[in-house]
């Protein structure tokens, strides 16, 4: 039996504003930040979960997941295993707590580190990645691990079974593809941010063509003359007849009628879809885009979103409005991994293919795992996932691709545990000659403006 003894919060932070790897349309200077949960057991297996933020706040995650602490330490593996579902709601009824949310927020974000660190603990004391714990299960376990309240109006525990009852047919075929790495492609966002040079925008997209990608996605924007530029480029470049599809990301910068305009200017060089092109809270407002989209001279444009949803009950009212074509969920910022198979199970339910966020410190190596459950256990059906190739060296057990396509992982675990070097080394504020963040060098990042000035 493994008991928890302790849990500790680690503040990381990857100073990324320094070239704009991770610039975009509402985010000018992300620096790719982590805020680590790490379970300490009576054993020799520990537990390394997080939650993705860039930059500042993240020292509020790391308060929060102090205070969810003492809900877990004390308790044995095997008792908080038993019943996941149980457990999930558990971990969201500390009712003090539960008012800084509830299902949202800066509480929420902690909540994904926290249970996420429990599956990376359980998964490696069952000695198996965390999407073969889930492959290993029955269905009826598989629905056990989720909470149903407020989605049974539309998915309840027996439409969960029957879509996990079905998904069966067909396994073994797709188990030996996941097993020959041919069960998640990857698309790529290396050359789409918007603060990259017209010359390093054209090489990295010919080098991911040259890799073998078929994906592309590009930030938008910001001025519609610069996006047409930076699209034309892009075409230029990938071509129209070559079976490279594009796909926009506008990180929330309109209202929903800029998005409807902005995007009918863009139609021209026909992108699959529009990621996130307003307010992730806007049910209605991604229905209303989704139909001013729906016609352009050039074929339709579908809509996205999810990256920024908080729960699986806005994804519910998403799917239940015909609002949105993908959604995409986030690994942490949802409740970790019993909250990811709810939002899966919903998409299943509504036939709308999902597109994990995955353009973060530490995400690939999270949705990976996501990706694969859902192909094996929930959709059967192959999707796409994002490859952002940064800061994955930091990482014990790091995503890779070949071929356009992940390799599944093997080691046991969740695949997020980070080297201990790197934590030190981009610990914020950090300690004088061990932590970046105590250089000269740093001060460029401390000192710059935090939003365009007045
Ligand atoms: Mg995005």
């Amino acid at each position: 039996m493994v008991v928890i003894k302790s849990i500790k919060s680690r503040d990381v932070r990857c100073p990324t504003s320094l070239d704009k790897t991770g610039s975009d349309g509402m985010n000018l200077s992300p620096d790719y930040s982590a805020s680590f949960c790490i379970i300490e057991t009576d054993s020799e297996f520990t537990g390394h979960g997080m939650t993705f933020t860039i930059g500042r706040g993240n020292e509020l995650v790391c308060g929060a997941l102090d205070l969810l602490a003492p809900l877990v330490v004390g308790k044995s593996l095997d008792d908080l295993t038993a019943d996941w579902g149980k457990t999930w709601r558990y971990l969201t009824s500390d009712s003090q707590l539960r008012w800084i949310g509830p299902d949202k927020g800066v509480i929420h974000l902690a909540l994904g580190a926290l249970v996420n660190s429990l599956w990376d603990l359980w998964a490696k004391t069952l000695g198996k990645p965390v999407w073969r714990v889930v492959a290993d299960m029955t269905p009826e376990e598989v629905v056990r691990c989720v909470d149903f309240r407020y989605i049974s109006d539309a998915l309840t525990p027996e439409d969960a079974l029957a879509i996990l009852q079905e998904t069966r047919i067909g396994r073994e075929d797709r188990l030996a593809k996941v097993l020959r790495n041919e069960a998640v492609p990857a698309y790529t966002t290396s050359a789409g941010w918007l603060g990259y040079s017209e010359d390093k925008m054209r090489t990295l997209l010919q080098q991911s063509v040259d890799e073998g990608f078929q994906y592309y996605k590009l930030k938008v924007g910001t001025d519609l003359d610069e996006d047409r530029r930076r699209l034309t480029i892009a075409r230029e470049v990938l071509g129209y007849d070559k079976g490279k599809t594009l796909m926009l990301d506008a990180n929330q910068v309109w209202s929903v009628s800029e998005a409807i305009a902005h995007m009918q200017s863009l139609a021209e060089f026909k992108p699959w879809f529009i990621e996130e092109p307003t307010s992730p809270d806007d049910i209605l407002g991604h229905a209303a885009i989704r139909k001013g989209l729906s016609y352009t001279p050039h074929g339709p444009i579908a809509v996205a979103t999810g990256e920024m949803c908080q729960n699986r009950i806005i994804f519910k009212q998403l799917l239940q409005a015909g609002a949105v074509d993908v959604i995409q969920p986030d690994a942490c910022r949802v409740g970790g991994v019993n909250e990811v198979l709810a939002i899966l199970l919903l998409a299943k339910k509504f036939g709308v293919p999902i597109v994990p966020h995955s353009g973060g410190i530490g995400l690939p190596e999270y949705t990976q795992h996501l990706s694969t459950i859902d192909y094996l256990v929930v959709s059967g059906r192959k999707s796409v996932l994002e490859y952002v190739d940064h800061l994955h060296e930091h990482f014990l057990h790091p995503a890779r691709i070949e071929k356009g396509h992940y390799v599944t992982p093997l080691e046991a675990g969740y695949s997020v545990e980070m080297n201990p070097a790197s934590i030190d080394h981009f610990t914020y504020p950090g300690e004088k000659g061990k932590s970046w963040w105590k250089t000269k060098e740093a001060e460029a990042v401390l000192t710059a403006p935090r939003v365009h000035p007045l």
